[in-house]
Protein backbone atom coordinates (compact mmCIF):
# COMPACT_ATOMS: atom_id res chain seq x y z
CA UNK A 1 0.00 0.00 0.00
CA UNK A 2 1.59 2.84 -1.64
CA UNK A 3 1.03 6.62 0.07
CA UNK A 4 0.64 9.54 -2.36
CA UNK A 5 2.72 13.10 -2.11
CA UNK A 6 -0.15 14.81 -0.68
CA UNK A 7 -0.35 11.75 2.25
CA UNK A 8 3.92 11.82 2.49
CA UNK A 9 3.65 15.97 3.19
CA UNK A 10 1.11 15.42 5.73
CA UNK A 11 2.45 12.69 7.71
CA UNK A 12 6.07 13.84 7.10
CA UNK A 13 6.42 14.64 11.24
CA UNK A 14 5.33 10.32 11.61
CA UNK A 15 7.37 9.23 8.75
CA UNK A 16 10.60 11.59 10.32
CA UNK A 17 10.80 9.13 13.58
CA UNK A 18 12.85 6.47 12.78
CA UNK A 19 10.43 3.98 14.65
CA UNK A 20 7.74 5.07 12.24
CA UNK A 21 9.17 5.68 8.85
CA UNK A 22 7.45 5.56 5.70
CA UNK A 23 7.04 1.72 6.66
CA UNK A 24 4.95 2.39 10.01
CA UNK A 25 2.85 4.87 8.19
CA UNK A 26 2.01 1.98 5.27
CA UNK A 27 1.01 -0.07 8.18
CA UNK A 28 -1.38 2.46 9.32
CA UNK A 29 -3.18 3.14 5.95
CA UNK A 30 -3.34 -0.73 5.96
CA UNK A 31 -4.88 -1.08 9.19
CA UNK A 32 -8.80 -1.21 10.08
CA UNK A 33 -10.09 -0.47 13.24
CA UNK A 34 -13.24 -0.59 15.06
CA UNK A 35 -14.11 1.96 17.72
CA UNK A 36 -16.82 1.04 20.28
CA UNK A 37 -17.75 3.75 21.81
CA UNK A 38 -17.71 7.43 20.85
CA UNK A 39 -17.77 9.13 24.40
CA UNK A 40 -15.19 10.08 26.47
CA UNK A 41 -12.54 7.76 25.52
CA UNK A 42 -13.55 7.61 22.05
CA UNK A 43 -12.85 11.59 22.08
CA UNK A 44 -9.83 10.77 22.41
CA UNK A 45 -8.94 7.98 20.73
CA UNK A 46 -11.38 8.80 17.80
CA UNK A 47 -9.03 12.13 16.14
CA UNK A 48 -5.77 10.84 17.57
CA UNK A 49 -6.54 7.38 14.90
CA UNK A 50 -7.82 8.98 12.32
CA UNK A 51 -4.68 12.35 12.43
CA UNK A 52 -2.37 9.20 12.23
CA UNK A 53 -3.76 8.23 8.89
CA UNK A 54 -5.88 4.67 9.69
CA UNK A 55 -6.69 3.73 6.97
CA UNK A 56 -10.15 2.45 7.75
CA UNK A 57 -12.48 3.33 11.25
CA UNK A 58 -15.50 1.75 12.16
CA UNK A 59 -17.26 3.64 14.65
CA UNK A 60 -20.13 1.88 17.17
CA UNK A 61 -22.04 4.11 19.20
CA UNK A 62 -26.02 3.78 19.30
CA UNK A 63 -26.07 7.04 21.91
CA UNK A 64 -27.52 10.54 20.97
CA UNK A 65 -24.89 13.24 22.25
CA UNK A 66 -26.55 14.56 26.21
CA UNK A 67 -25.51 17.86 27.57
CA UNK A 68 -23.60 15.52 30.38
CA UNK A 69 -21.46 14.71 27.68
CA UNK A 70 -20.07 17.08 27.02
CA UNK A 71 -17.62 17.98 30.05
CA UNK A 72 -15.43 15.09 28.91
CA UNK A 73 -16.66 14.42 25.07
CA UNK A 74 -15.03 16.92 22.93
CA UNK A 75 -16.01 15.63 19.79
CA UNK A 76 -19.31 17.34 20.37
CA UNK A 77 -20.60 20.66 20.83
CA UNK A 78 -23.52 21.94 22.84
CA UNK A 79 -25.30 22.24 19.51
CA UNK A 80 -24.94 18.64 18.74
CA UNK A 81 -27.51 17.61 21.55
CA UNK A 82 -29.94 14.88 20.37
CA UNK A 83 -28.11 13.95 17.28
CA UNK A 84 -26.26 10.52 16.37
CA UNK A 85 -22.89 10.16 17.96
CA UNK A 86 -21.51 8.27 15.71
CA UNK A 87 -22.22 10.56 12.46
CA UNK A 88 -20.83 13.27 14.60
CA UNK A 89 -17.80 11.32 14.65
CA UNK A 90 -18.05 10.52 11.41
CA UNK A 91 -18.32 13.93 10.27
CA UNK A 92 -15.35 14.78 12.69
CA UNK A 93 -13.30 11.98 10.97
CA UNK A 94 -13.94 13.59 7.52
CA UNK A 95 -13.34 17.01 8.38
CA UNK A 96 -9.78 16.07 9.68
CA UNK A 97 -8.44 13.86 7.28
CA UNK A 98 -9.89 12.74 3.87
CA UNK A 99 -7.79 10.01 3.49
CA UNK A 100 -9.99 7.88 6.33
CA UNK A 101 -12.30 5.85 4.98
CA UNK A 102 -15.06 5.94 8.10
CA UNK A 103 -18.27 4.09 8.86
CA UNK A 104 -20.69 5.09 11.70
CA UNK A 105 -22.81 2.02 12.80
CA UNK A 106 -25.55 3.44 15.12
CA UNK A 107 -26.06 0.31 17.24
CA UNK A 108 -25.87 -1.02 20.74
CA UNK A 109 -23.12 -4.11 20.43
CA UNK A 110 -24.26 -7.23 22.39
CA UNK A 111 -23.06 -10.90 22.11
CA UNK A 112 -25.57 -11.23 19.58
CA UNK A 113 -24.71 -8.82 16.79
CA UNK A 114 -20.72 -8.53 18.02
CA UNK A 115 -19.24 -10.71 16.04
CA UNK A 116 -20.48 -9.58 12.81
CA UNK A 117 -20.16 -5.60 13.43
CA UNK A 118 -16.13 -6.69 14.27
CA UNK A 119 -15.45 -9.15 11.63
CA UNK A 120 -13.00 -8.15 9.30
CA UNK A 121 -11.08 -5.48 11.16
CA UNK A 122 -8.05 -5.88 12.54
CA UNK A 123 -8.07 -4.29 15.89
CA UNK A 124 -10.90 -3.55 18.26
CA UNK A 125 -10.31 -1.02 20.87
CA UNK A 126 -13.25 -0.80 22.99
CA UNK A 127 -14.01 2.41 24.97
CA UNK A 128 -18.14 1.53 26.04
CA UNK A 129 -19.17 2.20 29.62
CA UNK A 130 -20.31 -0.80 30.81
CA UNK A 131 -19.37 -4.79 31.46
CA UNK A 132 -21.88 -6.49 30.08
CA UNK A 133 -20.90 -4.49 26.61
CA UNK A 134 -17.25 -5.12 27.10
CA UNK A 135 -17.34 -8.89 27.85
CA UNK A 136 -19.65 -9.86 24.56
CA UNK A 137 -16.80 -7.49 22.80
CA UNK A 138 -14.15 -9.60 24.18
CA UNK A 139 -15.32 -13.43 23.99
CA UNK A 140 -16.29 -12.00 20.12
CA UNK A 141 -12.50 -10.92 19.37
CA UNK A 142 -11.29 -14.07 21.20
CA UNK A 143 -13.59 -15.89 18.97
CA UNK A 144 -12.32 -13.92 16.02
CA UNK A 145 -8.74 -14.06 16.46
CA UNK A 146 -8.39 -10.03 16.50
CA UNK A 147 -6.62 -8.13 19.12
CA UNK A 148 -8.98 -6.32 21.90
CA UNK A 149 -7.61 -2.91 23.50
CA UNK A 150 -10.07 -2.14 26.04
CA UNK A 151 -9.86 1.39 28.02
CA UNK A 152 -11.83 2.49 30.53
CA UNK A 153 -12.44 5.45 33.38
CA UNK A 154 -14.59 5.68 35.79
CA UNK A 155 -13.95 8.64 38.37
CA UNK A 156 -10.13 8.76 39.10
CA UNK A 157 -9.45 5.11 37.90
CA UNK A 158 -8.44 4.51 34.81
CA UNK A 159 -7.51 1.08 33.22
CA UNK A 160 -6.00 0.23 29.65
CA UNK A 161 -5.10 -3.16 28.39
CA UNK A 162 -4.58 -5.32 25.15
CA UNK A 163 -5.75 -8.79 24.69
CA UNK A 164 -4.68 -11.37 21.98
CA UNK A 165 -6.55 -14.46 22.38
CA UNK A 166 -5.72 -14.87 25.92
CA UNK A 167 -5.30 -13.92 28.48
CA UNK A 168 -8.60 -12.30 27.48
CA UNK A 169 -11.13 -9.53 29.14
CA UNK A 170 -13.11 -12.07 30.57
CA UNK A 171 -9.97 -13.91 32.37
CA UNK A 172 -9.46 -10.55 34.03
CA UNK A 173 -12.92 -9.27 34.91
CA UNK A 174 -14.47 -13.58 35.07
CA UNK A 175 -18.09 -14.30 34.81
CA UNK A 176 -19.87 -12.01 37.58
CA UNK A 177 -20.99 -9.09 35.18
CA UNK A 178 -22.47 -10.06 31.85
CA UNK A 179 -25.81 -8.90 32.95
CA UNK A 180 -24.20 -5.52 35.02
CA UNK A 181 -25.47 -3.22 31.91
CA UNK A 182 -25.14 -0.29 33.81
CA UNK A 183 -23.75 3.24 32.62
CA UNK A 184 -20.87 3.25 34.99
CA UNK A 185 -20.21 7.16 34.45
CA UNK A 186 -23.77 8.00 35.10
CA UNK A 187 -23.81 6.14 38.31
CA UNK A 188 -20.18 6.80 39.29
CA UNK A 189 -19.19 10.07 37.75
CA UNK A 190 -15.63 10.40 35.94
CA UNK A 191 -13.61 13.75 35.64
CA UNK A 192 -13.25 14.71 31.92
CA UNK A 193 -9.55 15.26 31.88
CA UNK A 194 -9.00 11.36 33.05
CA UNK A 195 -11.27 10.05 30.31
CA UNK A 196 -8.70 11.85 27.85
CA UNK A 197 -5.91 10.86 29.30
CA UNK A 198 -6.79 6.94 29.50
CA UNK A 199 -8.29 7.87 25.61
CA UNK A 200 -4.53 9.13 24.69
CA UNK A 201 -3.15 6.33 26.35
CA UNK A 202 -5.05 3.49 24.42
CA UNK A 203 -5.00 5.73 21.24
CA UNK A 204 -0.86 5.42 21.67
CA UNK A 205 -1.13 1.64 22.36
CA UNK A 206 -2.97 0.91 19.47
CA UNK A 207 -0.22 3.01 17.37
CA UNK A 208 2.21 1.44 18.92
CA UNK A 209 1.29 -1.73 18.51
CA UNK A 210 0.38 -1.54 14.76
CA UNK A 211 3.49 -0.37 13.92
CA UNK A 212 5.39 -2.37 16.14
CA UNK A 213 7.31 0.33 18.46
CA UNK A 214 8.21 -1.16 21.74
CA UNK A 215 7.82 -4.32 23.80
CA UNK A 216 4.47 -6.49 23.23
CA UNK A 217 1.99 -5.28 25.37
CA UNK A 218 -0.63 -7.96 25.34
CA UNK A 219 -1.53 -9.65 28.64
CA UNK A 220 -0.60 -6.19 30.21
CA UNK A 221 -3.09 -4.03 31.96
CA UNK A 222 -2.05 -0.32 32.28
CA UNK A 223 -3.65 1.09 35.18
CA UNK A 224 -3.86 5.10 35.81
CA UNK A 225 -4.36 6.89 39.09
CA UNK A 226 -5.95 10.26 38.65
CA UNK A 227 -5.22 11.40 41.82
CA UNK A 228 -1.87 10.25 42.88
CA UNK A 229 -0.91 10.78 39.40
CA UNK A 230 0.83 7.90 38.31
CA UNK A 231 0.54 4.81 35.81
CA UNK A 232 1.51 0.88 36.95
CA UNK A 233 1.26 -2.16 34.86
CA UNK A 234 0.41 -5.45 36.03
CA UNK A 235 0.64 -9.18 34.21
CA UNK A 236 -2.95 -11.04 33.65
CA UNK A 237 -2.81 -14.88 34.10
CA UNK A 238 -4.49 -16.52 31.55
CA UNK A 239 -7.58 -18.33 33.36
CA UNK A 240 -7.18 -21.86 32.14
CA UNK A 241 -11.25 -22.14 32.96
CA UNK A 242 -12.12 -18.71 31.33
CA UNK A 243 -15.21 -19.86 28.96
CA UNK A 244 -13.71 -17.87 26.54
CA UNK A 245 -10.15 -18.63 26.02
CA UNK A 246 -9.68 -21.51 28.30
CA UNK A 247 -9.39 -23.74 25.77
CA UNK A 248 -7.38 -22.03 23.33
ZN1 LIG B 1 -9.93 -15.64 28.88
Amino acid sequence: MSLSDAELDRYARHIVLPQVGGVGQRKLKATSVAVIGAGGIGSAVIPALAGAGIGRLTIIDADTVDESNLHRQPLFRERDAGYSKSDLALQFVHRLNRFVEATPIQKRIDAGNAASLLYAHDLVIDGSDNFATRLAVSDACVRLRIPLLSAAAVQFQGQVGLFRSSPCYRCFVGNAFDADDCDNCAELGVLGALTATVGSFAALLAINSIVGIGEDQSGRLHLFDGEKLNWRAITIPPDASCRACGSA
